[in-house]
């Protein structure tokens, strides 16, 4: 199983960055979590990588945010994707998905694939969904802004089994203690605490940008 960060407010050399966030799942099955804020950034790191909107099957949308849904006219050129949203999302976002593709609006729990469940939606203010990835080393948390909290999207995920990694948004996620136990923490994009983080777990803590790639 490998992730490869798409895009992230940074961007290692020869990827270019942006405020958002997208990460490619290559599995048996490729799933596109989130498509970042434009397609020019989305469709450029893309190539860097060598991936096409023909090779994902399915897409997964966190929440209806413009720094995650912004990239989707580049994945909508496959017209043959399943596209899983919450049903809290905006019409306009669901319209436009249902145009070019098959659209999954979900609330509770869901099999994305056989190896990825969606936490289903976990609410704050703002609705959003994270994924629960299973890998030979344990499960993998990935996560757009952390909206809900990362606290209770953690909690989620621990039904799937042992919660070996998390990687994405944080957002203003301050309950660290919640992060013991975990060997591989990629706190990036949004994440506003990032330093502590990295203070309090300096061998987990992974640095994480567009053009980074992960192997479970
Ligand atoms: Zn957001
Ligand atoms: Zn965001």
């Amino acid at each position: 199983m490998e992730l490869k960060i798409l895009v992230d407010n940074q961007a290692k050399h020869g990827f270019k960055s942006e405020w958002g966030f997208s990460c490619l799942i290559k599995g048996k099955e490729n799933v596109l979590f989130d498509t970042g804020a434009s397609t020019k950034v989305l469709s450029f790191n893309a190539e860097k990588f060598g991936v096409k909107p023909k090779q994902i099957s399915k897409l997964v949308l966190s929440h209806d945010h413009w720094d995650h849904t912004g990239g989707l006219d580049w994945i909508l050129q496959n017209n043959n994707l399943k596209a899983f949203v919450l049903n809290s999302f905006s019409e306009e976002t669901k319209k436009k998905i249902r145009e070019n593709a098959e659209l999954i609006e979900i609330k509770g729990k869901v099999n994305i694939t056989n190896e990825i469940n969606s936490t289903g939606k976990l609410s704050n203010s703002i609705d959003e969904q994270s994924l629960a990835i299973k890998t030979a080393k344990g499960i993998v948390v990935l996560t757009g802004c952390s909206h809900p909290g990362l606290t209770q999207i953690l909690q989620k995920a621990k039904q799937f089994g042992k919660i070996h990694a998390v990687i994405g948004g944080f957002h203003g996620f301050k309950d660290f203690k919640a992060l013991q136990g975990i060997e591989l923490i990629a706190a990036t994009h949004c994440t506003q605490h990032k330093q502590e983080i990295e203070e309090l777990f300096p061998r987990q803590f992974k640095e994480c940008a567009a053009g980074t790639e992960f192997s479970f």
